[in-house]
């Protein structure tokens, strides 16, 4: 049985004092969370704060991205150790904002893994499908892509300490989820395309679902067996959105 996670994306939003209220909030409310590992990936400028109110709790800290490098002559970016110097035990890799707007592929998506393990983080890799890739039946063979390109790379043993989110992009931020059997069917895909490499890696590896994932919609989608948690934006930002989702993993892993 794996442990499901629930991370929360809060993305380039909030404050610092909107920060401080929802990490409050998070810790306030995951004290009697026993079976779902929770976690949240906050702005860069909020890790300290981060370190210092999830210090003590079981809510684990995480970034939304990290360099290519592992440090050195490189403005404006910030490294994996930095991350772990700041309480960190996830970082996003991969996320499909960063490939759209930034131009992340798989060879710089494999350096951040790289990067990231090497400084004991565990990286989230997102991948996913356009609607467009999904309407012209390239869903597999787009997600296939996304996981060799990495694999080829790193080497499947890198999986065993690699979590994987599956966000359709057309369920980021819209509103529109994929039904619980069409993520299932996704993560099965995964599951099975890694399976072919290493076995016990595949059954082992957590495959978190992202794409509008909330309170109202959670409990189906996490009661998949290829759904081990989620990776959650907008909700991620509500004290009480985020928890009921953490809930609704706990309520399924008892
Ligand atoms: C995300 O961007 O990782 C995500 C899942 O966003 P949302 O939940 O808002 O769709």
């Amino acid at each position: 049985m794996r442990q499901p996670l629930i991370a929360g994306n809060w993305k380039m939003n909030g404050s610092k004092s909107s920060a401080e209220a929802l990490l409050n909030g998070v810790v306030a409310g995951s004290g009697g969370l026993s079976k779902t590992e929770v976690a949240v990936c906050v702005p860069f400028p909020y890790l300290h704060l981060g370190e210092q109110l999830l210090a003590g709790s079981s809510v684990r800290l995480g970034a939304q991205n990290l360099c290519t490098e592992s440090g050195g002559a490189f403005t404006g970016e910030v490294s994996g150790s930095m991350l772990a110097d700041f309480g960190c035990r996830y970082v996003i890799c991969g996320h499909s904002e960063r490939r759209e707007y930034y131009g992340e592929n798989e060879a710089s998506i494999a350096q951040k893994l790289t990067r990231a393990t090497e400084s004991g983080l565990t990286p989230i890799l997102c991948v996913g499908e356009t609607l467009q890739q999904r309407e012209a039946g390239e869903m597999e063979p787009v997600i296939a892509a996304q996981i060799d390109g990495v694999v080829e790379r790193i080497g499947i043993e890198a999986f065993a300490g690699i979590e994987i989110a599956y966000e359709p992009v057309w369920a980021i931020g819209t509103g529109k989820t994929a039904t619980p059997e069409q993520a299932q069917a996704v993560h099965a895909y995964i599951r099975g395309r890694i399976a072919a490499l290493n076995g016990s890696i595949a059954e082992k590896l957590r495959i978190l679902y992202g794409g509008s994932m909330k309170p109202g919609n959670a409990a189906e989608l996490l009661a998949q067996p290829d759904i081990d948690g989620g990776l959650i934006g907008g909700a991620s930002l509500s004290a009480d959105d985020f928890l009921a989702i953490c809930l609704a993993g706990e309520q399924l892993a008892a």
